[in-house]
């Protein structure tokens, strides 16, 4: 298995460069953000709980998160590799991430994180918000409170992979592919 995980603050283009991603390395792309929007959207009553923190911008609790991860993998259980995209976002996180992982018999093998000026950040977020119908991205007050968690809380995730000598970054501005082209040097240097 190959597991990658993109990494960066919000707005910094994990998404978009998880669906080009995929597409090229036939990985299974796991959103923690997308799962907690489908179960909002179904109404659901892990939905209605995530709801209250993702509309203040805070961050839904590990516990809930890594339990959707968990039942993810069970319905995955033929992935040759994950691209994870928004997860892990907390210490506690990357260390249950470590241990899904072992008993997988399998491990992270890369982190690649998109380096991105907030000025930037907040002017995709809000550009991004007239469209995509996501009530965090249209109010900038919420949008400042994601830099303030992504910084306490987030960041410190880069110091865990950083350890294990599996952290890598790249500049995530500039044009789509070739961003995009970027990460599939690290990508395929570390696959190599
Ligand atoms: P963005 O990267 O633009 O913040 P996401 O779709 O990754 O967008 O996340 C949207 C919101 O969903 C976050 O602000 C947070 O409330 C919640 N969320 C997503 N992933 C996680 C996670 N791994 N842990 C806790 N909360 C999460």
């Amino acid at each position: 298995m190959f597991n990658l995980i993109l990494f960066g603050p919000p707005g910094s283009g994990k998404g978009t460069q998880s669906d080009k991603l995929v597409a090229k390395y036939g990985l299974v792309h796991l959103s923690t953000g997308n799962l907690l929007r489908q179960e909002i959207a179904d109404k659901s009553e892990l939905g209605l709980e995530a709801k209250k923190f993702m509309d203040m911008g805070r961050l839904v609790p590990d516990s809930v998160v890594i339990g959707m991860v968990d039942s993810f993998f069970e319905k995955n259980k033929e992935a040759k590799g994950f691209l994870f995209d928004g997860f892990p976002r907390t210490s506690a996180q990357a260390v249950a991430l470590d241990e899904l992982l072992h008993k997988k018999n399998t491990e992270i093998a890369t982190v690649i994180a998109l380096n991105v000026s907030e000025d930037e950040l907040v002017k995709r977020l809000l550009e991004r918000g007239k469209t995509s119908g996501r009530s965090d991205d249209n109010n900038e007050g919420v949008i400042r409170k994601r830099f303030a968690v992504y910084i306490e809380e987030t960041s410190p995730v880069a110091d865990h992979y950083k350890a294990k000598e599996k952290y890598f970054a790249i500049k995530g501005e500039g044009e789509l592919d070739e961003i995009f082209d970027r990460l599939c040097v690290v990508i395929e240097q570390q696959m190599a």
